[in-house]
């Protein structure tokens, strides 16, 4: 018997990453100290790119993209309507019109036969960036949207908050960590607490791009640089110069520490979602009125989310709700919101996205889930399914 609501995703905070936390307390930094170079090191080490950015939030790291890409008002940039909406917000801040390419109802991801039809459809150049996301933890193929990139001259960022320590398969057969820079122009991710590493609020980007990685550096932090390489001229020791209009999305050396912790155990935390999925997967193998989340024997899912379809979506989330379960419903198709159906986005353009919408709900997916938790989850869908 449960007594205590299961939410859909949950931090875990270990001992270990309390003491991490305490120690930056009482040391002589609680912002610009060495941590978060540290926890830049240790998430370059563990993904295989070369430079990382850590930032406030994932938000700020999404519109520091935007930024280092000199993305100016009117530029088009294309994002997927299953997402959270500041994957096209960081843009939009910039003055980017989004254009949203409906998704692959399989995968629920962008859909990239749709991306190429779009870029077909248009002169080369005309849209600056394509900001794929790796929704649900699933890795998108970051090959063919190179290739793309390469043909039709767009910036590739991928969102990987979802994603951290997913991997897809390479035309070659090799796999290839999300993020590790080989693909991907910039990739970002996210620290919020529901995400894998959780920093209370916090994010990243990572390259392989050195210029693109200073100007990065440059936006975090007012512009700023006392970087003898790049500034006009040098008065003194004190002396740094404001290059461009940057902001202040610094993270702190606490959030840093919790986020350097973390990291350690996401294998670990990894695993646990990968168990905990292929459990839902059994459950849910005969009964054709859940359909489980797919995924290819080629790659490695970060399982951020577990995703089921349903038909009465709607009954079974106040059921779920009224037994202590908090399933939750994501995404919400961003071209449906209000803000964006200003710009003409309205429902009925994107088929695939509405539909999942439609159907999707989320089942409890974090590592501190108990079996005793999970098998009530299982159970309480069963007697739902069963009641119809
Ligand atoms: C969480 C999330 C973000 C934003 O991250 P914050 O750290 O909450 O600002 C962006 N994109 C996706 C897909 C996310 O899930």
């Amino acid at each position: 018997m449960i007594t205590k609501t299961i939410p859909y995703g949950h931090q875990y905070v270990s001992d270990e990453d309390i003491k991490a936390v305490m120690s930056v307390l009482t040391s002589d930094y609680m912002t610009q100290g060495p941590i978060v170079g540290e926890f830049e090191k240790d998430f370059c080490n563990y993904l295989g790119c070369k430079y990382a950015r850590m930032v406030s939030n994932g938000t700020a790291a999404l519109h520091i993209c935007a930024q280092a890409l000199n993305i100016k008002p009117g530029d088009k940039v294309i994002t997927t309507p299953i997402t959270f909406v500041a994957s096209a917000n960081g843009f939009r801040y910039e003055g980017a019109e989004i254009v949203f390419c409906d998704i692959d109802p399989k995968t629920f991801l962008m859909d990239l036969d749709k991306l190429e039809d779009i870029l077909k459809a248009s002169p080369k150049g005309t849209y600056k960036a394509v900001v794929p996301v790796d929704f649900a933890g699933y890795p998108i193929d970051e090959e063919r949207l190179r290739a793309l990139a390469d043909e039709y001259g767009f910036y590739l960022v991928v969102d990987a908050c979802h994603a951290p320590g997913a991997k897809f398969s390479d035309s070659k057969g090799e796999m290839q960590l999300v993020g590790n820079g080989k693909f991907a122009d910039l990739t970002v991710y996210s620290f919020h607490p529901v995400k894998h590493i959780a920093a209370g609020e916090g994010g990243a980007i990572t390259t392989n791009n050195k210029e693109l990685f200073d100007k990065v550096a440059l936006f975090t932090s007012h512009g700023i640089t006392k970087n003898p390489d790049l500034m006009t001229k040098c008065d003194g020791g004190w002396y740094y110069e404001m290059l461009e209009l940057g902001h202040n999305y610094r993270i702190t050396e606490m959030q840093a520490a919790l986020a350097k912790s973390q990291l350690k155990r996401l294998d670990w935390s990894l695993q646990r979602r990968n168990e905990i999925a292929c459990k839902y997967d059994e459950a849910f193998a005969n009964m054709p009125e859940v359909r489980t989340p797919y995924r290819a024997n080629d790659i490695f899912h970060a399982f951020h989310l577990y995703m089921i379809q349903v038909d009465d979506r709607k009954g079974l989330y106040d059921f779920m709700h009224d037994n202590l379960v908090h399933v939750q419903v994501l995404y919400i198709p961003a071209h449906t919101m209000p803000y964006y159906r200003q710009f003409g986005w309205k429902e009925g353009d994107m088929p695939m996205a509405e539909n999942y919408y439609a159907h999707c709900l989320a089942l409890p997916m974090f590592p501190s889930l108990t079996d005793e938790e999970q098998n009530w989850v299982i159970t309480k869908v069963k007697e739902f399914m069963a009641r119809k």
